[in-house]
């Protein structure tokens, strides 16, 4: 049985690095500069420890992403809270070998976690999602990816659905044409976006400690999946899948699921009833704030009233 799993296997593999070689001979992998990694059958992610030395954690490393886990089974705890200052911001979308990525000006938008402050980089998809969820692969993830001053690396991700057309990242998808022209290195501009609305409305997170999901796969990364996903239109979709493929001779950009090793997946624990909500979440917040003033206040109130009558009985 297994004998046979493993000539389909090689089978799959045969016709999938056939598909990727010709369209490499095509011309249209782009040049790289320093060591080249991909997700070709030349370049493949279980091969990247291989391709160079500063590569090896890739292979070594045994914290690292992406992982797959199951929502049931993560630990709840108390975690740092999450705090992404975001906001407008020109970005610079930079035409990589294999990836776009969309720069934010230097101290623009950045996320604190419990008091730690990370400033936002840049930020990316991966066609189809890296993480697995409960055994579901969404169509895209979106990274965020943030440094802290001290070098601390921290991600957040975000999984995108196939739903309803979101507007917000129009001015990024209305781009990628140009950006597919482009010689690797090269950038363009997109003005005025807000990176505030490209955030679903709840923080809540799982979270764990990996790794870069590219070389050279550097460990520590402080992993933060928002629970919550966001909905992209079919077409969204596949304006940015299409890209990313072109990048890649025809080939996804999801490193295949590393093991756990003992890692345990945390999440919220939002026990105190907010789910995670932030202000920015709406005026329902807001409500929520001001039912908690006055429901006390009306409470002290009514208690005291009780009072003076009884009082007023007694004296009676
Ligand atoms: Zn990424």
């Amino acid at each position: 049985m297994r004998k046979i799993f493993h000539t389909c296997l090689g089978v799959v593999l045969f016709v999938v690095c056939a598909r990727g070689t010709s369209i490499l001979s095509a011309g249209i992998a782009a040049a790289q500069e320093g060591p080249h990694f991909g997700y070709t059958c030349e370049d493949y992610p279980a091969s990247w420890g291989n391709l160079d030395e500063s590569f090896s954690t890739c292979s070594e490393g045994t914290s690292q992403s992406p992982v797959a886990f199951d929502t049931a089974t993560a630990v709840k705890e108390q975690l740092p809270a999450l705090d992404p200052q975001f906001g407008p911001s020109t970005l610079e979308v930079e035409r990589l070998a294999v990836n776009f990525e969309a720069f934010v000006e230097p101290g623009s938008n950045f996320t604190f976690v419990g008091d730690k402050r990370f400033d936002l980089v840049q930020f990316h998809f991966h066609s189809k999602a890296e993480h697995v969820v409960n055994g579901e692969r969404s169509p895209l993830e979106l990274h965020f990816v943030h440094r802290a001053d001290d070098g601390a690396l921290a991600v957040i991700g975000v999984f995108i659905e196939e739903g309803a057309h979101f507007a917000p990242f129009d001015p990024l998808i209305e781009v990628l044409p140009e950006v597919a022209m482009l010689a690797e290195g090269g950038h363009i501009e997109v003005h005025a976006v807000d990176v505030a609305n490209l955030l679903p409305d709840s923080l809540r997170s799982f979270r764990y400690s990996g790794s870069t999901t590219t070389p050279p796969c550097v460990e520590p990364v402080n992993w933060i999946l928002l629970d919550r996903t966001i909905q992209l239109s079919a077409e969204q979709i596949a304006a940015i899948q299409q890209t990313i493929r072109g990048f890649n001779s025809g080939f996804d950009n999801n490193r295949p699921i590393q093991e756990l090793n003992g890692r345990i997946i945390l999440v919220d624990d939002d026990g105190d009833g907010s789910g995670g909500c932030t202000i920015a979440a709406g005026s329902v917040n807001l409500g929520t704030a001001m039912a908690g003033i006055f429901l006390p206040l009306s409470a002290i109130a009514f208690a005291f009233g009780l009072r003076i009558i009884r009082n007023r009985r007694k004296r009676q």
